[in-house]
């Protein structure tokens, strides 16, 4: 019945034809057939060819053509976003592979070799997927279903499992190089439905990946229509976590089936539930594309709300600048900021980690250069094993120079906005390197 007003809708927020391209993506073994790398050194192809060994390697035409300056390379955050570099691997990690690349090693000895260096760069951090696994009453695991926090569900979708473009600090990046561990998604929306349905404390369901954009909406639908009917009236809101806004705004533009997921955006919209993007940018140079803007118009006029997270990494963000620019850049199009991430200790963590007090810092500059509006972005916040700590700030009590942090999300509901101490380190990167202040044992939450 009101099939017509959706195009209407989507006409006015498409004001510029834009060309629709057709989805092309690049792996490790095509990282010949990159034209702009051709005019790279070849030291520094050999190094992408290396690290591409180990950590996931995925890129497509959009980014290449629109998001990284080329002119600007190596040092272009959007190429240090998804082009591997040499410092994201240890020396001796790197010239292992390397010699065996050189002397053209036996595929085995190679798989052995890639596998060890694998292993040593913490593939599964923060217990994230093992931990928090919910079961049914008989005691069965619901595999693809994460319930960490009282009001939220997190569901992995085993049609979602990968993305438009692989970034390199990924914390899921063991899941994109076949870690068999991690690879525990569902596609059984029964079992998704079932457990939503028993409880009732849930208001928020969180799709999440990999990216579940590259989803057919019709598989996506599965999921998301059964909501619509009354048993699920407590599920207020869903959340559907995508970097496609940034790697291929296209989804929701030219693909065949983008006005079908947007009718499904819409539909949920209409029918009363509240239907967020968590997107995840991490440098406003990915708000600026015409296909980006377009496609946030056409989201917004279906009723989403996209809000903004990621992580301050080193040699893509690590400025308080680029994060002014891009939570303004987000308010002025109707997006709300809302995480600031510290980047998880695994994978590459060595080239991209940045110390917390400093990552204090930048957020503190960042947001003291904007509006009240663009406030909403809280952090720098750790996605630690019990829940999400927050750095409110560096100062001295008692004479005793220390981290004042709070969980904004916890395990223990109890435990959320309690403001805690720990002792001052400047090296620290990551919350299980903070000790207690005050010559305490243990945090509040230990004992
Ligand atoms: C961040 C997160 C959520 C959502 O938390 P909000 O504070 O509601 O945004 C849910 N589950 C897990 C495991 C998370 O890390
Ligand atoms: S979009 Fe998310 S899941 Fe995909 S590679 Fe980037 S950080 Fe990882």
């Amino acid at each position: 019945m009101n099939a017509h007003v959706l195009p209407r809708l989507l006409e006015s927020a498409t004001p510029a034809p834009i060309a629709h391209p057709s989805f092309k993506v690049y792996t490790a073994r095509d990282l010949d057939r990159i034209a702009p790398l051709r005019r790279l050194p070849k030291d520094l192809r050999f190094a992408m060819q290396v690290v591409s060994c180990v950590l996931p390697f995925r890129v497509n035409q959009y980014v290449i053509d629109e998001l990284i300056d080329w002119d600007n390379v190596p040092d272009d955050p959007i190429f240090q976003l998804t082009f591997p570099q040499q410092g994201m691997l240890e020396e001796r990690h790197f010239d292992l592979i390397a010699d065996l690349i050189r002397g053209e090693a036996d595929p085995a000895l190679m798989q052995e070799a890639v596998a060890r260096v694998r292993a040593d760069l913490n593939p599964h951090p923060a217990g994230q997927m093992q931990l928090n696994i919910p079961t049914d009453e008989a005691g069965n695991r619901l595999f693809g279903i994460q319930h960490k926090y009282r009001e939220t569900v997190l569901f992995f979708p085993s049609q979602g499992q990968t993305c438009h473009a692989y970034c390199t600090f990924c914390f899921r990046w063991a899941q994109f190089v076949g870690d068999k561990a991690l690879r525990m998604a569902s596609s059984e929306s029964a079992t998704l439905l079932g457990y939503l349905e028993s409880h009732p404390e849930v208001t928020d369901l969180l799709i999440t990946g990999g990216d579940p954009m590259v989803m057919k909406a019709r598989h996506l639908a599965a999921y998301l229509e059964p909501l619509l009917a009354p048993e699920f009236e407590h599920i207020q809101t869903v959340r559907i976590g995508t970097k496609a806004l940034s790697f291929w705004p296209h989804r929701f533009l030219g693909e065949p089936d983008a006005d079908d997921l947007l009718r499904l955006f819409e539909r949920l919209h209409r029918a009363g539930k509240h239907v967020a993007l968590m997107a995840h940018f991490n440098h406003w140079r990915e708000l600026e594309t015409p296909a980006v803007r377009q496609a946030i118009a056409r989201l917004q006029a279906c009723g989403a709300l996209i809000r903004c997270q990621g992580p301050l990494v080193a040699h893509i963000n690590d400025d308080p600048e680029v994060w002014r620019r891009m939570w303004n850049t987000q308010v002025s199009l109707g997006l709300v900021p809302y995480y600031l991430f510290v980047e998880r200790d695994t994978g590459a963590r060595n080239y991209f980690e940045v110390p917390l007090v400093r990552a204090w810092e930048i957020y503190r500059e960042a947001i003291q250069g904007v509006s009240g509006l663009a406030r909403t972005a809280r952090g720098p916040s750790m996605s630690a094993l019990p829940g999400k700590v927050e750095i409110q700030g560096v100062t001295t009590v008692a004479g005793e120079p220390v981290f004042v942090l709070r969980f904004i999300q916890a395990r223990n509901p109890d435990w959320v906005q309690r403001p805690f101490f720990a002792r001052f380190d400047p090296d620290a990167t990551w919350f299980d390197q903070l000790r207690p202040a005050f010559g305490a044992d243990k945090f509040f939450f230990e004992s």
